[in-house]
């Protein structure tokens, strides 16, 4: 027997389902969101950095045009929502380790494709109480950070108070799909999202998709210094949370590591020049895909059973776009972008059939 009707049930409440059910909620559409906390998933674990120019090479991440303006106007709208603060844009200074890096930059810096995320370039060396720039650096904008712990435990009340959270696991042999529904228990929805990050692979529905997991540790410190941008260079610093992160490995396992925290003290003695102490080291796993793209759509066989996951190293700022670009799909069959529509994959779902 169903007695409660919603449009949508969502399992899973890190990045990815919290700013899904955001985006149904800014649009009056009833959810059911089930989640049980844990400690070491992704978005609790997260240093919650955006940040449009990243890598090695210091590159213009995929879509920053789009994705930065959107998270921001997003994430506002979010903490006027909730009622609570959690987003907090502030520079980022990267500096210069060589002097052709210096050159290099003073050329892109006049490129209007750069420049946009440019504050500022110091050839000599800024904030010199705080970081070792002897060759000065770059002062990137449009970058900062989310307090992930505050935005998922902000909108967890919101749930809890509006009696639309289940605080458990999905026992998946509980949910049965009719033709234009799904039931779970005495729950109907016309559609069931998984947003469950890298346990994707204990979903039978979707267990076929290529999600891996990429390990990650940060350390908290504590400090009295008052640094008021991020810090980034091998490692970054996130004043006011004080996270440094992060490591990149394939270990599997479930635990923090002695190497993850001598590499991240390592890099952080390169980078600042302020006394610290180590508090507390976390780990967790990255929902990372092949071709480094979200993973948005329905099941092949099950148009009611979607997906909405490989958010990756950026879940901060893919999540709300294509939190947004899914329910577009959901509510108005506005077709997916082929980059990031699970179609992609459907060799794969084939084979294991
Ligand atoms: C160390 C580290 C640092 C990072 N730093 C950053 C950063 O600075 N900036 C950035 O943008 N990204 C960062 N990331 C990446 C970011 O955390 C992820 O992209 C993002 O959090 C993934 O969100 P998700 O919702 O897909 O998965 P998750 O955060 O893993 O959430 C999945 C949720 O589903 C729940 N769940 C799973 N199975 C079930 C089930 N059967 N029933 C009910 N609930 C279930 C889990 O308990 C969890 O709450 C970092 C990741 C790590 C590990």
């Amino acid at each position: 027997m169903t007695d409660k009707n919603v449009d949508y049930i969502i399992v899973g409440q890190g990045l990815a389902g919290s700013c899904l059910a955001l985006q149904l909620l800014f649009r009056q559409k009833r959810v059911l969101v089930i989640d049980r906390v844990r400690e070491h998933a992704a978005t609790r674990v997260a240093a919650g950095l955006f940040n449009p120019v990243t890598g090695r090479q210091m590159t213009m991440t995929w879509l920053a045009d789009t994705l930065f303006p959107y998270l921001h106007s997003f994430y506002v709208q979010a903490e006027l929502f909730l009622q609570s603060k959690f987003f907090f844009p502030m520079p980022l200074y990267r500096p210069f380790v060589s002097i052709e890096e210096q050159n290099e930059w003073m050329g892109r810096s006049s490129d209007a494709d750069y420049s946009r995320y440019i504050e500022a370039l110091h050839t000599n060396s800024a904030f010199a109480r705080q970081v070792k720039n002897p060759l000065g650096g770059l002062l990137l904008k449009q970058c900062g950070y989310i307090d992930t712990t505050v935005f998922s435990d902000a909108l967890r009340d919101y749930l809890k108070r509006k009696d639309a959270l289940l605080d458990e696991d999905l026992h998946e042999h509980e949910l049965k799909t009719d033709k234009n529904a799904v039931i779970y228990r005495n729950w109907r929805a016309r559609r069931i999202i998984f947003c469950t990050g890298e346990m994707a692979k204990q979903t039978s529905f979707f267990s076929w998709l290529p999600i891996r997991p990429l390990k990650g540790e940060t350390l908290t410190i504590a400090t009295n210094e008052p640094v008021e941008v991020i810090y980034n260079r091998g490692v970054y610093v996130v004043p006011h949370l004080w996270k440094v992160g992060a490591t990149y490995t394939h270990d599997t396992s479930p635990s923090i590591t002695e190497v993850g925290k001598v590499e991240l003290t390592d890099k952080l003695n390169e980078l600042i020049a302020f006394p610290y102490s180590v508090v507390n080291q976390q780990w967790g796993f990255r929902p990372t895909t092949p071709d480094r793209r979200p993973l948005l759509g329905p099941h092949p066989a099950f148009e009611q059973i979607v997906i909405f996951n490989g958010l990756g190293t950026k879940g901060v700022s893919l999540a709300p776009y294509f939190s947004e670009e899914l329910t577009r799909w959901m509510e108005n069959g506005h077709p997916l972008d082929q980059s990031v529509d699970i179609n992609r994959y459907k060799s794969l779902f084939s084979k294991s059939a």
